[in-house]
């Protein structure tokens, strides 16, 4: 029989039991025993669904309240000196807890840990801080008391924790370590806890360790093989301990890696073959895995769509020779994925019918275990129906007769400061587009979604709310408007909804960090705009004020990073139909009056390819679409776009490309480092470094606003800099909104007086 598995599953439970029972907590309604018990149940719910389903090898510790990195920082006493106090006095459930989520969500004074995207998911896990002065010590038992319940449970599992290297290399020096140390200098000491951890589970009954170094996905991860031998050259050669398995996933990790783990102790190696179908390939170079485990994850736990299950039994065909014993299992963690498609009755069933979510993807590498065990035979009936009827096809001849006919990204190249287009001043103020979500607004968009209310009252009500906000920003003086998004849910799922080849979801929740969940669109055909989706909001809005208004529309690669996208072409291919339906859009809007448009591509940085190789390909596909999207309109016509991040060193020349006039971008917490950054490189458009902090509620002063415009104009020159918050506003209440945005009008007003 051929063995089975999976790296993990996800833990927020089917109804988000996990989001209400930690909110519940938090608010002080619930203790901390009532959401120990909802953990609990939903570590066994996963555990015997997986039993249930067929699964031979099942995952535990892979549940966490609120992060796993975070979670093995605290099993190895890794907890930031401001939380130590806290965090090593906690003698009883409620104050343990309390140090945990405090980490996680700071407190009054204290700030919580830095947050960051998990290699290129959309998962952020907190930011170990380390310094030479961390002692590691293993001070905690999770991974063992969940392993527990599991065998209580009559359920053997394969702890999961995530290995030393990836969880070093994600870390951060602590403000107080030394220029140059790295946190990687901890890795015997950080070795020798997970020794005894491995030792204690070991005398608990665990017979496999799983541990997680995605990092070897990557070019820093490749770079450290040294470590990578020392490290399992260690631990591999414990005398007590369970069997190791060293997974890796988000990509291939080469054949160096890959010889380097085959000299070591361990004795299973997890390699993701769906984003990294390469490693078939380094098996062979490597001559194959000798007598150990190849975990061989061929069923893709970052996408919906079904296993094409004859092309996965082929691939799995390939390596049975390579290795003594291969395991069939998916390519990484079910967490990034919907749990259930049984949950969206609702949805087209010609969609429906290609898609699979966690449960559905765990029943595949069921399916092809017992296919590749029994033969063809037995299986084939469920494989042929597994396989479903040929694939609908979602095939839009227009829309590829006319980006055919546009052919290659037609140009404006302009100058950063083309024909003005307005009359704004030299610091012309602006904000980023969406203002303040008020439960009102909340409430009549939930209303309307219900049916409890008509589209009438529902436009009523919204264009009361927008000329509320028009308003308020002609009284606090700014120079460029914005209608304020108050019809928009999310800015990727509210143009997903209005695209033809796109589907949502009504349950497909996806945990993004801590509590909070997304439901990522899907995005299963040729993609095409049935008619206007934002004219009649800009144009009504435009229609209030004589000061411009700006529109606002989400960029192609912004569209495809925070959905789950068809992989039957290139990515490239697919951003392209997304921004000939925007360059419509755009059309629509210049004919309607609009004189400033904003793209925003917040997610340009965070899709970048973790390896260099490819990132050049990206980028250029990513510049492209950006262009074609926006290349259409008149000289006059103002572009606008907006990136959430400020570390721009690698990506300049491709901002530059973009050809946009006006760049605004995070800058606030970096104190406008990138400006000088950006100079440097010889940037010349104009560029809007955000000089309030939207992700805080402090109101910044107008001191403060003139030193951060006087530090970027030593670098840019005054027809360069435009003034504006770092992000959104949609986060944030009026109340502080309203001051900041005052301060941030006078301050641009002091700085222009003395120019
Ligand atoms: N226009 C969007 C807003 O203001 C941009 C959000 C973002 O960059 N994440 O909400
Ligand atoms: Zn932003």
């Amino acid at each position: 029989m051929i063995p089975t598995t999976v790296h993990g599953y996800p833990r927020i439970g089917g109804d988000r039991e996990l989001k209400r029972a930690c909110e519940s907590y938090w608010d002080g309604r619930s203790g901390a025993a009532d959401l120990d018990a909802v953990a609990a149940r939903l570590r066994r719910e996963v555990w015997e669904s997986l039993r249930d389903a067929g699964i031979g090898t099942i995952p535990s510790n892979t549940f966490s309240y609120y992060d796993h990195v975070l979670d093995n920082a605290v099993l190895f006493g890794l907890v930031p000196e401001r939380f130590r106090a806290a965090f090593e006095a906690a003698d009883d459930r409620e104050s343990e807890l309390a140090a945990y989520f405090a980490m996680a969500r700071g407190t009054g004074d204290l700030p919580p840990m830095e947050m960051t995207k998990w290699f290129d998911t959309n998962y952020h896990y907190l930011v170990p801080e380390l310094s030479p002065a961390t002692r590691p010590r293993l001070a905690g038992g999770k991974p063992l008391s969940e392993y527990t319940q599991a065998k209580g449970l009559g359920v053997p599992t394969r702890p999961v924790l995530v290995g030393p290297l990836t969880f070093l290399m994600l870390a951060k020096p602590a403000a107080d370590a030394p220029e140059g140390w790295r946190p990687l200098n901890l890795l015997d000491d950080l070795l020798a806890c997970y020794s005894e951890l491995l030792d204690r589970l070991s005398a608990v009954g665990a017979r496999s360790v799983q541990l997680d170094e995605p990092i070897l996905a990557s070019d820093e991860g490749r770079a450290e093989l040294p470590a990578l031998e020392h490290a399992y050259g260690r631990l591999g050669a414990q005398a007590r301990r369970p069997e190791l398995l060293v997974s890796t996933y988000f990509g291939a990790i080469g054949a160096q890696a890959l010889e380097v783990l085959k000299g070591t102790g361990v004795e299973q190696i997890g390699l993701d073959l769906a984003s990294g179908p390469e490693g078939v390939a380094e098996l062979a170079r490597v001559s194959g895995l000798g007598d150990k485990t190849l975990v061989a994850g061929v069923v893709d736990g970052r996408n919906v769509w079904r296993a094409d299950m004859p092309g996965k039994l082929s691939t799995l065909g390939s390596v049975l020779g390579l290795a003594g014993r291969v395991e069939v299992s998916t390519s990484c963690s079910l967490l990034h994925v919907p749990i259930d498609l049984d949950a969206e009755p609702g949805m087209d069933p010609a969609v429906r019918e290609r898609l699979a979510f966690a449960k559905q993807k765990v029943d595949e590498v069921v399916l092809l275990g017992r296919a590749l065990s029994e033969g063809d035979g037995a299986a084939a009936a469920e494989l042929k129906a597994a396989r479903g009827s040929a694939p609908a096809s979602f095939t839009n001849s227009r829309v590829r007769a006319r980006l055919e006919a546009l052919g290659g990204a037609t140009t404006r190249v302009g100058d950063g400061r083309r024909t003005v287009a307005g009359k704004e001043p030299v610091l012309a103020t602006t904000t980023i587009g969406s203002f303040p979500q008020t439960p009102e607004v909340r409430r009549a968009r939930a209303d309307h979604r219900a049916g409890r209310i008509g589209d009438g009252e529902y436009e009523r009500l919204m264009r009361a709310e927008i000329d509320r906000v028009i308003k308020l920003q002609e009284d606090i003086g700014l120079d460029v408007l914005v209608h304020g998004e108050p019809e928009r849910n999310d800015m990727v799922q509210y143009f997903a909804e209005q695209l033809d080849g796109y589907a949502t979801t009504a349950n497909g929740w996806v945990q993004s960090y801590g509590s909070r969940c997304v439901r990522p669109p899907i995005l299963y055909g040729d993609v095409s705009r049935p008619e206007p989706m934002t004219v009649d909001w800009i144009t009504y809005a435009q229609s209030r004020t004589d000061r411009p208004v700006k529109g606002m529309l989400t960029g192609p690669v912004t569209m495809l990073a925070w959905s789950f996208v068809r992989d039957d072409q290139p990515l490239g291919d697919t951003a392209r139909q997304v921004a000939l339906a925007l360059r419509d859009e755009i059309a629509d809007l210049e004919k309607g009056g609009i004189r400033h448009i904003q793209v925003d591509e917040a997610a340009l940085r965070e899709l970048l390819p973790l390896r260099e190789e490819s990132r050049a390909d990206y980028l250029a596909w990513a510049v492209e679409s950006f262009r074609l999207a926006t290349s259409g309109v008149a000289a006059s016509t103002r572009i606008h776009t907006h990136m959430c991040y400020s570390e721009f060193g690698r990506i300049v020349g491709a901002i530059e490309a973009l050809d946009a006039d006006v760049t605004s971008v995070e800058a606030a917490r970096s104190h406008m480092e990138l400006v000088g950054d950006l100079s440097a490189k010889g940037y010349r458009r104009a560029i809007g470094p955000g000089v309030y902090d939207i992700h805080s509620p402090r109101v910044p002063s107008v001191e403060e606003i003139e030193a951060s415009l006087r530090s970027a104009l030593r670098a840019l020159s005054p027809e360069q800099l435009w003034v504006n918050p770092d992000c959104g506003l949609k986060t944030r209440g009026y109340a502080e909104v309203e001051p900041a945005l005052r301060n941030l009008v006078e301050a641009a007003r002091r700085v222009r007086a003395e120019l």
